[in-house]
């Protein structure tokens, strides 16, 4: 194995590399911050929508059907009037929700889309980073520098722009 001291560089804080590993096998073994970034996914569903515009005609349909069925006898034609006016109003919302639900999982797309080179930089920088299992570091052998559990965090995350400056600081080395 050629590769063995590349593989095992040296802590900067114990300075031995006998209990390096990389985050993959940190992670393996359950250090939870060594995950490797999340990809991105477009987190929108259209289920809340679909649910909401479901429940809200139903609603309606079980008044119509209730009030005409029930009190077929006193039923005014105001009342039915109301009825069918806010029957009409919630199949409008639906239609509504529903573009509006259209809308956002586009734009879900379009932002996951836009997160992926972050995500591939953040990636390729928490490839190179290396774990302490003695000292509980996570640090940058090319440098031996110890990273902050927060920008750890930062990579992993990739929700806040820390994340794309703790990726590029890395990787242009
Ligand atoms: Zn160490």
């Amino acid at each position: 194995m050629a590769s063995t001291e590349t593989e095992k560089p040296t802590c900067p804080v114990c300075h031995q590399s006998d209990m390096v590993m990389t985050m993959q096998e940190a992670y393996d073994s359950g250090v939870a911050r060594c995950a490797p970034p999340d990809m991105p996914t477009r987190n929108v569903s259209m289920m809340p929508y679909i649910i909401a515009c479901g429940v809200l005609v139903g609603i309606f349909i079980f008044l119509i059907i209730v009030l005409i069925g029930g009190l077929e006898a006193n039923f005014n034609s105001t009342w039915m009037i109301v009825l069918v006016g806010l029957t009409l109003i919630s199949i409008v919302s639906a239609l509504v929700m529903s573009y509006m639900a259209f809308q956002r999982v586009v734009k879900g797309d379009a932002e996951a889309t836009e997160r992926f080179p972050a995500w591939d930089r953040a990636t390729a920088a928490w490839n190179k980073l290396r774990y302490c299992k003695r000292d509980d570091v996570v640090f940058d052998p090319e440098v031996s520098k110890v990273i902050s559990n927060e920008a750890v965090a930062a990579l992993r995350s990739m929700e806040e722009e820390s994340a794309e400056n703790v990726a590029n600081t890395l990787v242009k080395k």
